[in-house]
Protein backbone atom coordinates (compact mmCIF):
# COMPACT_ATOMS: atom_id res chain seq x y z
CA UNK A 1 0.00 0.00 0.00
CA UNK A 2 1.46 2.73 -1.37
CA UNK A 3 0.72 5.87 2.05
CA UNK A 4 2.16 3.29 4.17
CA UNK A 5 4.95 2.62 2.15
CA UNK A 6 5.74 6.37 2.07
CA UNK A 7 5.54 6.55 5.74
CA UNK A 8 1.76 7.92 6.03
CA UNK A 9 0.53 11.09 4.24
CA UNK A 10 3.18 12.40 1.66
CA UNK A 11 0.64 15.00 0.40
CA UNK A 12 -0.65 16.52 3.33
CA UNK A 13 2.84 18.31 3.07
CA UNK A 14 1.43 21.15 0.51
CA UNK A 15 3.41 21.82 -2.44
CA UNK A 16 6.82 21.25 -1.19
CA UNK A 17 8.00 19.89 -4.61
CA UNK A 18 6.14 19.06 -7.69
CA UNK A 19 9.24 16.49 -8.80
CA UNK A 20 8.41 12.98 -9.60
CA UNK A 21 9.14 10.49 -6.70
CA UNK A 22 11.18 8.14 -8.71
CA UNK A 23 13.68 10.73 -9.57
CA UNK A 24 13.43 12.53 -5.89
CA UNK A 25 14.91 8.77 -4.49
CA UNK A 26 17.28 8.79 -7.45
CA UNK A 27 18.59 11.65 -6.24
CA UNK A 28 18.74 11.12 -2.66
CA UNK A 29 20.44 7.60 -3.31
CA UNK A 30 23.44 10.04 -4.82
CA UNK A 31 24.43 11.55 -1.61
CA UNK A 32 27.42 10.07 0.41
CA UNK A 33 26.97 8.18 3.70
CA UNK A 34 27.44 10.11 6.51
CA UNK A 35 27.53 8.80 10.43
CA UNK A 36 24.10 8.76 10.93
CA UNK A 37 23.79 6.67 7.81
CA UNK A 38 26.03 4.11 9.19
CA UNK A 39 24.68 4.42 12.41
CA UNK A 40 21.01 3.37 11.21
CA UNK A 41 22.14 0.66 9.34
CA UNK A 42 24.22 -0.62 12.92
CA UNK A 43 20.58 -0.04 14.21
CA UNK A 44 18.76 -1.91 11.09
CA UNK A 45 21.45 -4.73 11.66
CA UNK A 46 20.15 -4.94 15.69
CA UNK A 47 16.46 -4.52 15.30
CA UNK A 48 16.93 -7.69 12.45
CA UNK A 49 18.31 -9.67 15.29
CA UNK A 50 15.84 -8.15 17.60
CA UNK A 51 13.00 -8.70 15.62
CA UNK A 52 13.44 -12.77 15.03
CA UNK A 53 10.90 -14.71 16.50
CA UNK A 54 10.33 -18.11 16.14
CA UNK A 55 6.45 -18.39 17.08
CA UNK A 56 3.57 -18.46 14.37
CA UNK A 57 2.52 -14.44 13.81
CA UNK A 58 -0.34 -13.02 12.20
CA UNK A 59 -1.50 -9.98 11.59
CA UNK A 60 -4.29 -8.63 13.82
CA UNK A 61 -5.75 -6.28 11.32
CA UNK A 62 -6.40 -9.16 8.11
CA UNK A 63 -5.49 -12.44 9.56
CA UNK A 64 -2.97 -12.64 6.95
CA UNK A 65 0.35 -14.82 8.27
CA UNK A 66 2.33 -13.31 5.91
CA UNK A 67 5.22 -10.67 6.31
CA UNK A 68 7.42 -8.58 4.16
CA UNK A 69 10.63 -6.86 5.09
CA UNK A 70 10.58 -3.01 4.73
CA UNK A 71 13.33 -0.72 4.87
CA UNK A 72 15.89 -3.45 6.61
CA UNK A 73 13.64 -4.54 9.27
CA UNK A 74 12.50 -8.04 8.24
CA UNK A 75 9.02 -9.66 8.13
CA UNK A 76 7.62 -6.26 9.80
CA UNK A 77 4.99 -5.51 6.67
CA UNK A 78 2.03 -7.47 6.49
CA UNK A 79 1.53 -8.63 2.78
CA UNK A 80 -1.97 -8.06 2.62
CA UNK A 81 -3.35 -5.12 4.14
CA UNK A 82 -0.02 -3.16 4.25
CA UNK A 83 -0.12 -2.82 8.27
CA UNK A 84 3.06 -1.93 9.99
CA UNK A 85 3.51 -2.70 13.57
CA UNK A 86 2.02 0.94 15.14
CA UNK A 87 -0.95 -0.33 13.05
CA UNK A 88 -0.88 -3.24 14.78
CA UNK A 89 -0.35 -1.78 17.76
CA UNK A 90 -3.00 1.31 17.36
CA UNK A 91 -5.83 -1.75 16.23
CA UNK A 92 -4.42 -3.13 20.37
CA UNK A 93 -5.31 -0.30 21.65
CA UNK A 94 -8.55 0.66 20.07
CA UNK A 95 -9.49 -2.90 21.09
CA UNK A 96 -8.58 -2.83 24.62
CA UNK A 97 -10.20 0.27 24.79
CA UNK A 98 -13.52 -1.04 23.44
CA UNK A 99 -14.05 2.60 21.71
CA UNK A 100 -15.47 1.23 18.14
CA UNK A 101 -18.92 0.46 18.45
CA UNK A 102 -21.85 1.33 16.17
CA UNK A 103 -22.36 5.07 15.46
CA UNK A 104 -19.43 5.95 17.03
CA UNK A 105 -18.02 8.96 14.62
CA UNK A 106 -14.40 8.23 13.64
CA UNK A 107 -12.05 11.06 11.44
CA UNK A 108 -9.08 8.89 10.18
CA UNK A 109 -6.47 11.01 8.11
CA UNK A 110 -4.40 9.34 5.90
CA UNK A 111 -6.07 6.15 6.23
CA UNK A 112 -4.63 2.57 6.03
CA UNK A 113 -6.26 0.08 4.41
CA UNK A 114 -6.67 -2.36 6.71
CA UNK A 115 -7.60 -0.23 9.42
CA UNK A 116 -9.99 1.69 7.71
CA UNK A 117 -12.08 -1.57 6.64
CA UNK A 118 -11.71 -2.77 10.44
CA UNK A 119 -13.41 0.54 12.11
CA UNK A 120 -16.36 1.07 9.11
CA UNK A 121 -17.20 -2.82 10.18
CA UNK A 122 -17.74 -2.06 13.49
CA UNK A 123 -19.18 1.47 13.41
CA UNK A 124 -20.85 1.82 10.09
CA UNK A 125 -19.56 3.27 6.85
CA UNK A 126 -21.56 6.91 7.05
CA UNK A 127 -19.63 7.41 10.91
CA UNK A 128 -16.23 6.89 9.25
CA UNK A 129 -14.87 10.01 8.01
CA UNK A 130 -11.32 9.33 6.26
CA UNK A 131 -9.71 12.18 4.49
CA UNK A 132 -6.27 13.05 3.10
CA UNK A 133 -5.31 15.98 0.70
CA UNK A 134 -4.23 13.25 -1.88
CA UNK A 135 -7.50 11.47 -2.72
CA UNK A 136 -6.05 9.76 -5.78
CA UNK A 137 -3.93 7.61 -3.45
CA UNK A 138 -6.80 5.59 -2.19
CA UNK A 139 -8.13 2.92 -4.43
CA UNK A 140 -10.08 0.57 -1.95
CA UNK A 141 -11.14 3.21 0.34
CA UNK A 142 -13.37 6.46 -0.08
CA UNK A 143 -11.49 9.33 1.23
CA UNK A 144 -12.94 12.98 1.39
CA UNK A 145 -10.30 15.42 0.35
CA UNK A 146 -8.76 17.75 3.35
CA UNK A 147 -5.95 19.80 3.39
CA UNK A 148 -4.67 20.00 7.77
CA UNK A 149 -2.50 22.90 6.95
CA UNK A 150 -5.30 25.50 5.14
CA UNK A 151 -8.48 23.61 6.95
CA UNK A 152 -7.98 22.69 10.25
CA UNK A 153 -9.45 25.49 11.92
CA UNK A 154 -12.68 24.78 10.18
CA UNK A 155 -13.07 21.26 12.01
CA UNK A 156 -16.23 21.14 13.91
CA UNK A 157 -15.52 21.14 17.47
CA UNK A 158 -16.11 18.29 20.12
CA UNK A 159 -17.40 16.22 16.73
CA UNK A 160 -15.68 12.88 16.24
CA UNK A 161 -15.35 10.34 18.85
CA UNK A 162 -11.80 8.95 17.74
CA UNK A 163 -9.47 10.59 15.68
CA UNK A 164 -6.54 8.51 14.01
CA UNK A 165 -3.21 9.54 12.24
CA UNK A 166 -0.49 7.91 12.33
CA UNK A 167 2.88 9.44 11.11
CA UNK A 168 1.18 12.70 9.66
CA UNK A 169 2.60 15.41 11.37
CA UNK A 170 6.20 14.99 10.45
CA UNK A 171 4.57 16.22 7.08
CA UNK A 172 2.76 19.33 7.74
CA UNK A 173 4.72 22.71 6.65
CA UNK A 174 2.91 24.56 9.09
CA UNK A 175 2.60 24.98 13.11
CA UNK A 176 2.00 21.63 14.24
CA UNK A 177 0.90 22.11 17.37
CA UNK A 178 -1.66 24.38 15.81
CA UNK A 179 -2.95 21.16 14.24
CA UNK A 180 -2.94 18.90 16.92
CA UNK A 181 -4.84 21.38 19.10
CA UNK A 182 -7.60 21.56 16.17
CA UNK A 183 -7.71 18.23 15.76
CA UNK A 184 -8.25 17.73 19.62
CA UNK A 185 -10.71 20.53 19.46
CA UNK A 186 -12.76 18.83 17.15
CA UNK A 187 -12.85 15.79 19.55
CA UNK A 188 -15.74 14.94 21.52
CA UNK A 189 -15.86 15.31 25.47
CA UNK A 190 -15.73 11.27 25.80
CA UNK A 191 -13.61 11.12 22.91
CA UNK A 192 -10.02 9.46 22.18
CA UNK A 193 -7.17 11.40 20.09
CA UNK A 194 -4.73 8.41 19.05
CA UNK A 195 -2.00 8.87 16.67
CA UNK A 196 1.90 8.44 16.46
CA UNK A 197 4.49 10.54 15.06
CA UNK A 198 8.55 9.79 14.33
CA UNK A 199 9.68 9.89 17.41
CA UNK A 200 13.82 9.61 17.34
CA UNK A 201 16.64 9.51 19.22
CA UNK A 202 17.69 13.18 20.23
CA UNK A 203 15.67 16.49 19.75
CA UNK A 204 13.07 17.93 18.24
CA UNK A 205 13.29 19.55 15.03
CA UNK A 206 12.08 21.61 12.40
CA UNK A 207 12.72 23.55 9.77
CA UNK A 208 9.67 24.70 7.16
CA UNK A 209 12.34 26.88 5.26
CA UNK A 210 13.15 25.28 1.77
CA UNK A 211 16.56 23.50 2.45
CA UNK A 212 15.94 21.01 -0.24
CA UNK A 213 15.69 17.18 0.27
CA UNK A 214 18.77 16.16 1.08
CA UNK A 215 18.53 18.28 3.99
CA UNK A 216 15.21 16.92 4.97
CA UNK A 217 16.31 13.67 4.72
CA UNK A 218 19.39 13.97 6.86
CA UNK A 219 17.48 16.02 9.60
CA UNK A 220 14.17 14.35 9.64
CA UNK A 221 14.91 10.81 8.01
CA UNK A 222 12.87 11.27 5.15
CA UNK A 223 13.03 13.88 1.85
CA UNK A 224 9.37 14.93 2.40
CA UNK A 225 9.33 15.80 6.19
CA UNK A 226 9.96 18.60 7.69
CA UNK A 227 10.20 17.71 11.39
CA UNK A 228 11.40 15.16 13.68
CA UNK A 229 10.29 14.53 17.57
CA UNK A 230 13.04 13.63 20.15
CA UNK A 231 13.34 10.92 22.68
CA UNK A 232 15.09 13.64 24.69
CA UNK A 233 12.52 16.71 24.69
CA UNK A 234 9.22 14.83 24.10
CA UNK A 235 8.15 16.43 27.58
CA UNK A 236 9.18 19.61 26.00
CA UNK A 237 7.71 19.28 22.99
CA UNK A 238 4.00 16.91 22.69
CA UNK A 239 4.23 17.06 26.58
CA UNK A 240 3.92 20.94 27.01
CA UNK A 241 0.52 20.65 25.04
CA UNK A 242 -0.67 17.12 25.92
CA UNK A 243 -0.70 15.49 29.39
CA UNK A 244 1.11 12.10 28.20
CA UNK A 245 3.04 9.50 30.18
CA UNK A 246 6.63 9.64 31.50
CA UNK A 247 7.40 6.93 29.86
CA UNK A 248 5.77 4.22 27.26
CA UNK A 249 5.51 0.72 27.30
CA UNK A 250 2.40 -1.28 26.38
CA UNK A 251 4.13 -4.58 28.30
CA UNK A 252 2.02 -4.29 31.30
CA UNK A 253 -1.57 -3.97 29.17
CA UNK A 254 -0.86 -6.12 26.73
CA UNK A 255 0.93 -10.10 27.27
CA UNK A 256 4.02 -10.90 25.61
CA UNK A 257 2.26 -14.01 23.44
CA UNK A 258 -0.09 -11.42 22.47
CA UNK A 259 2.84 -9.76 21.09
CA UNK A 260 4.35 -11.92 19.39
CA UNK A 261 1.74 -13.28 17.68
CA UNK A 262 1.13 -9.87 16.30
CA UNK A 263 4.46 -9.24 15.61
CA UNK A 264 5.29 -5.89 17.46
CA UNK A 265 8.72 -6.33 17.56
CA UNK A 266 10.86 -5.57 20.95
CA UNK A 267 11.84 -2.08 19.72
CA UNK A 268 7.85 -1.12 19.43
CA UNK A 269 6.69 -2.16 23.11
CA UNK A 270 8.87 0.04 25.47
CA UNK A 271 10.20 3.15 25.05
CA UNK A 272 9.41 6.53 23.12
CA UNK A 273 9.40 5.42 19.44
CA UNK A 274 8.21 6.25 15.91
CA UNK A 275 5.90 3.35 16.89
CA UNK A 276 4.47 4.68 20.08
CA UNK A 277 0.77 4.86 19.94
CA UNK A 278 -0.75 7.82 22.14
CA UNK A 279 -4.20 7.14 23.16
CA UNK A 280 -5.50 11.21 24.76
CA UNK A 281 -8.36 11.92 26.29
CA UNK A 282 -9.60 15.20 26.18
CA UNK A 283 -9.14 16.63 29.53
CA UNK A 284 -5.18 15.52 28.47
CA UNK A 285 -4.78 19.03 26.56
CA UNK A 286 -2.79 21.26 28.21
CA UNK A 287 -3.73 24.72 26.88
CA UNK A 288 -6.59 26.06 28.18
ZN1 LIG B 1 -2.80 -7.38 7.58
Amino acid sequence: MRSLASCGLTAMMGAITGKGRAVRRAHVQKRTLTPRDTRNAVENVINRIRSWRPCFMECNICGNDKFLDMNGRLAIRCSQCGSLERARVLKLVIDNLNILKPGVRVLHLAPEGGLATYIKERIGEEFYDARDIDIDRYQHVKVSHFDLVEECHNLPSDTFDVIIHNHVMEHLPCNVWAVLYHLHRSLTPTGRHIFSIPILRGYYEESLFPIGEEERQRRFAQFDHVRRFGMEDLQRSVGMVFKIPDTYDITSTFPKEMLDRYNVPEVARSGWSGHSIFALKKEDLLLR
